[in-house]
């Protein structure tokens, strides 16, 4: 265990994102990190691995930094890279949401609960806990009786709260995402549209698989991360598969992405699933010219 994977992000103000961008990747170079970090005139969002002395520093250059003082670093022991290469990329926002009227989480936001606060939110009864998520991260894993959008990309979920706002108006709602970056516009943005208690899961999953207190529970399933571990356990009390094969049914927490490069659509599939399908989520995936599994063989 040399290595660790850093997931991180701060809404602060970047004067110059591009400036920036090209600096802090050749920092980061320089200390032997891989990883993907997003920067925008909002703040910077990021995901990294190396060895623990590299991103030691890391962690002290930008605290050091006035403009990313008190960030919060979650962080995995790891034996390798999570990651093939550095990238850092100027963006319009950290979080791709693309709100009509942005505005700044540091303005408007939900409450933020703890591990043991969210806990005690997921037992009771007049709550709605919404998972910002998309729903192949769902599928794989989430809290027990949490609500799953039907949303394969974060930028649909407003609109999918708008098509069910009458469910949730009268009652508390608490989101909850990996990190906890999705839910700082996200609950601000419910809080916006007049929903009346708002509260988020602070620090997100990855916070609350590792309080000693609360260990992950009634978290079933994997957590969904970003880069080539593709899950984490969260549930270190009493461990459930939640993920269920794509084809056939069965419990499975295997992810392959369709084979159809225009579909790409992640699914859950065993090894013997995938070769019998070849790989592709349906028949028109499965028959298109461009087949990835068809090419190969
Ligand atoms: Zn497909």
């Amino acid at each position: 265990m040399d290595y660790e994977v850093l997931l991180y992000y701060k809404y602060t103000t970047i004067e110059e994102p591009e400036v920036f961008a090209q600096e802090h990747l050749a920092f980061c170079k320089k200390l032997g990190l891989k990883g993907r970090i997003l920067v925008a005139k909002e703040g910077i969002n990021g995901t990294v691995s190396g060895l623990k002395k590299a991103t030691a520093a890391y962690k002290k250059a930008l605290k050091d930094d006035p403009r990313f003082k008190n960030i919060t670093f979650k962080s995995d022991e790891a034996t390798e890279h999570a990651f093939k290469k550095m990238f850092v990329r100027p963006r319009r926002e950290i979080v791709s949401l693309q709100l009509s009227d942005d505005f700044s989480p540091n303005e408007v936001t939900g409450t933020y609960l703890s591990p043991k606060e969210f806990k005690e939110a997921l037992l009771a009864e007049d709550t709605v806990v919404i998972d910002a998520r998309n729903d192949y991260e769902y599928d794989l894993g989430h809290f027990r009786g949490a609500v799953r959008p039907e949303i394969r990309n974060f930028r649909e979920l407003p609109q999918w709260i708008k098509e069910h706002k009458e469910e949730f108006m009268e009652k508390r709602v608490v989101t909850y995402c990996t990190g906890g970056i999705r839910c700082e516009k996200f609950s601000g943005w419910l809080v916006k549209e007049g929903f009346k208690d708002v509260g988020q899961l602070d620090g997100g999953i990855a916070t609350y698989g590792k309080d000693p207190e609360i260990k992950g529970e009634l978290w079933d399933g994997k957590m969904y991360v970003f880069d080539e571990r593709i899950s984490v356990e969260i549930n270190h009390v009493d461990k459930k598969v939640v993920g269920r094969d794509w084809f056939d049914g069965t419990p499975c927490e295997r992810y392959i992405n369709c084979s159809n490069p225009e579909c790409n659509r992640r699914i859950l599939a065993s090894v013997e699933n995938e070769t019998k399908y070849l790989g592709a989520c349906s028949q028109a995936c499965r028959n298109h010219p461009q087949n990835r599994y068809r090419q190969n063989t």
